[in-house]
C-alpha cells in the first residue's frame, strides 16, 4: 500500500466510533456479512455506518476486468451463488440498514453480462427491506440497452454507473469500459425513468477543464447526481497518484456543477461513490 503517512493533512481519516456504527460492526461480524465499506478500507466507515447505510458486492469476488485504480481481484470468476440474492436481502434486513447500495464486478464471462442476476437480487432486497431505499451502481453490460433496462425495471431508487475519469485519461485508466460508451450507459438509465448517478476520482492527471466537460457530458445523458473523490492507489503496482487536489479545488468543482445544473455535487476528497448515497434519492 502507498505510505499513508505521507498524505497531506486532510487525506487523514477518521477513526470509526458512534452506537450505531458499532452495532452494525457486531452484526457484521457475527453473521459474516460482506461489505466494501469493510473490504475496500473505506474512509467513510464510521460515519455511513452510524447514518444507517453500507455497500455490498455481488456476483463473487472475482472481476473479468482489469482497471488501473482498481483494488478488487481479477481473473476467472467463480461460477455466480444462486443464494447471493438472498443473502444481500438478509443482511440489509440484519443491518437494519435505510439505504442499501450494491455494486458488482464485471461479469463479461455470462451470456447476459449479470444482469439478470442483477434485477433479481434487487427484487429479493426489496421483498425483505420494503422501506429501505435501494442505490445500485453497475457495469456498462458493455453497452447493451436491454440489460441496462433490465436492471432498471426491478425499480431501484437510484442507478449508478462511473465515468470514473475524464475522457483522455479513460483508455489507460479503464481496461474495457469506453468513455462514450458509459455516457450511453447513463442516458440508458435516464431514459428508463430512474436516478441517474455518475463518478469521477481526481489526482489522476485531469485537467479543469476536461473535469468541466466531463460535467457538461454528463448532464447531456440525464445524470443529474455527480460525486467526485481524490484517487487513492490501492497497492503501488496500481496506477500512481500524479496529484493531491486541494479541498478547494473540490469546492469550486461543486459549485460550478450546481451552476451548471446538476442537483446533487457530492465533491471532497474523500468522497466515495456510495458517500452520503441516502441523499441523492431524491435529487
Ligand atoms: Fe461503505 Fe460507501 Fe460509505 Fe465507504 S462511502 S463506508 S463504501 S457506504
Ligand atoms: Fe474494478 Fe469495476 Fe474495473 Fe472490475 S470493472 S476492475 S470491479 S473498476
Amino acid at each position: 500500500n502507498q505510505d499513508r503517512t505521507r498524505l497531506p493533512r486532510w487525506m487523514k481519516m477518521k477513526l470509526p466510533k458512534g452506537e450505531s456504527y458499532s452495532k452494525v460492526k457486531n452484526l457484521v461480524h457475527k453473521h459474516e456479512l460482506h461489505t466494501i465499506c469493510t473490504s475496500g478500507n473505506c474512509p467513510n466507515i464510521g460515519e455511513c455506518w452510524n447514518r444507517g447505510t453500507a455497500t455490498f458486492m455481488i456476483l463473487g469476488e472475482i472481476c473479468t476486468r482489469n482497471c488501473k485504480f482498481c483494488g478488487v481481484k481479477t481473473g476467472k470468476p467463480l461460477p455466480v451463488d444462486p443464494n447471493e440474492p438472498k443473502r444481500v436481502a438478509n443482511s440489509v434486513q440484519l443491518m437494519q440498514l435505510k439505504h442499501a447500495v450494491i455494486t458488482s464486478v464485471d461479469r463479461d464471462d455470462l451470456p447476459d453480462l449479470g444482469a439478470g442476476f442483477w434485477a433479481e437480487t434487487i427484487r429479493e432486497v426489496k421483498r425483505l427491506n420494503p422501506e429501505t431505499k435501494l442505490e445500485v451502481l453497475i457495469p456498462d453490460f458493455q453497452g447493451r440497452k436491454e440489460l441496462v433496462e433490465l436492471v432498471a425495471a426491478a425499480n431501484p431508487e437510484v442507478i449508478s454507473h462511473n465515468m470514473e475519469t475524464v475522457e483522455r485519461l479513460t483508455p489507460a485508466i479503464r481496461s474495457a469500459a469506453k468513455y462514450r460508451r458509459s455516457l450511453e450507459v447513463l442516458s440508458y438509465i435516464a431514459g428508463a425513468g430512474a436516478v441517474a448517478k455518475s463518478g469521477i476520482m481526481l489526482g489522476l492527471g485531469e485537467t479543469e477543464e476536461e473535469v468541466l466537460q466531463t460535467m457538461d457530458d454528463l448532464l447531456e445523458t440525464g445524470c443529474k447526481v455527480m460525486t467526485i473523490g481524490q484517487y487513492l492507489a490501492p497497492t503501488c503496482s496500481h496506477i500512481p497518484v500524479v496529484a493531491y487536489v486541494h479541498p478547494d479545488q473540490f469546492e469550486r468543482y461543486r459549485t460550478i456543477g450546481l451552476e451548471k445544473g446538476f442537483s446533487f455535487v457530492e465533491s471532497s476528497p474523500l468522497v466515495r461513490s456510495s458517500y452520503r448515497a441516502e441523499q441523492h434519492v431524491e435529487a
